[in-house]
């Protein structure tokens, strides 16, 4: 009756043996207890009722898909509320990567139109935008999360524009600029010394200078800018939370108390401790 009152509607319940199909194939809910995951099933069923799934060319979306998709999108927000993502109602899901146009100007004025060949995209105010085989649970490695990703830049874009700073309370303010600038920077840096490492007859497009992005503690991607640096840096916490904590050791205590959660402390042990290379894998452009 309440729910009506308001408008809401319903949640009603996961099915417990897709439930457990779902949470089973994603290898970074190790750090929740029963408690944590009976919310995380709730926030997911809240999310599910609040949130419109369409299909884009073709894409069915199923409930594996639904549960799939919500799991990952709750998990950043379990302790935040799902209130961070009042800011849009509809979840777009492919069937593949798709294609979207970009226009460009450079500083001399001059106008370039390209495409991107995209897993995900936020768009400010408007849906978040998926590939389905991307997305799906059964396809994730450490460091990697497009779910994570594009609903980290959901959380940024709730006060304008993502840039890094997502709504915070007043007593993390100064400590997320001073934290989140200074490994921002150093990432930079890293990726300008391992870019002028590469020689000179190893094309830094290809699949051949691998070996010297992966030296690297996050996807290149971060560097593009603070907002992106934020959304590959929230993957990388919940995904492979003891590289990032061993490079970035601020950074993760920031996240653990932004996110109310520390996925270091139950992850399994021995999985891509700080210093070893992550499982390689293109990255497709991302909004
Ligand atoms: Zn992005």
């Amino acid at each position: 009756m309440l729910d009506r009152l308001l408008g809401r509607s319903r949640a009603a319940p996961i099915d417990p043996r897709l439930w457990q199909r779902v949470a089973d194939a994603l290898p970074f809910l190790a750090h929740l207890d029963g408690a944590g995951l009976q919310l995380l099933k709730q926030r997911c069923e809240r999310f599910l009722a609040e949130k419109q799934f369409s299909g884009a060319a073709g894409f069915e979306v199923d409930d594996e898909a639904r549960v799939g998709i919500a799991i990952q999108a709750c998990l950043p927000v379990l302790h935040l509320g799902l209130s961070a993502y009042r800011d849009f109602v509809e979840i777009v899901v492919y069937p593949d990567r798709f294609v979207a146009p970009r226009r460009t100007i450079d500083d001399a004025g001059v106008v370039h139109e390209y495409d991107d060949e995209l897993a995900g995209e936020a768009m400010e105010g408007g849906p978040v935008v998926l590939s389905w085989p991307d997305a799906d649970p059964s396809a994730q490695c450490p460091g990697y999360n497009v779910v994570i990703h594009e609903f980290a830049h959901k959380l940024d874009m709730a006060d304008g524009a993502a840039d890094g700073a997502p709504p915070l309370p007043a007593a993390l303010r100064p400590r997320w600029s001073a934290t989140m600038t200074g490994a921002y920077e150093d990432f930079c840096a890293r990726l300008d010394a391992v870019e002028a490492a590469i020689p000179r007859h190893v094309d830094p497009e290809s699949p051949q200078a691998d070996a010297w992005f992966e030296r690297l503690p996050l996807d290149p991607y971060a560097a593009t800018d603070p907002g992106e640096f934020f959304a590959v840096a929230a993957e990388a916490f919940f995904t492979d939370p003891r590289r990032l904590k061993g490079h970035y050791p601020r950074l993760y205590a920031l996240f653990a108390d932004y996110f109310g959660q520390d996925p270091v402390r139950q992850a399994p042990a021995g999985k891509d401790p700080a210093g070893q290379n992550p499982a390689t894998r293109s990255r497709p452009a991302a909004g």
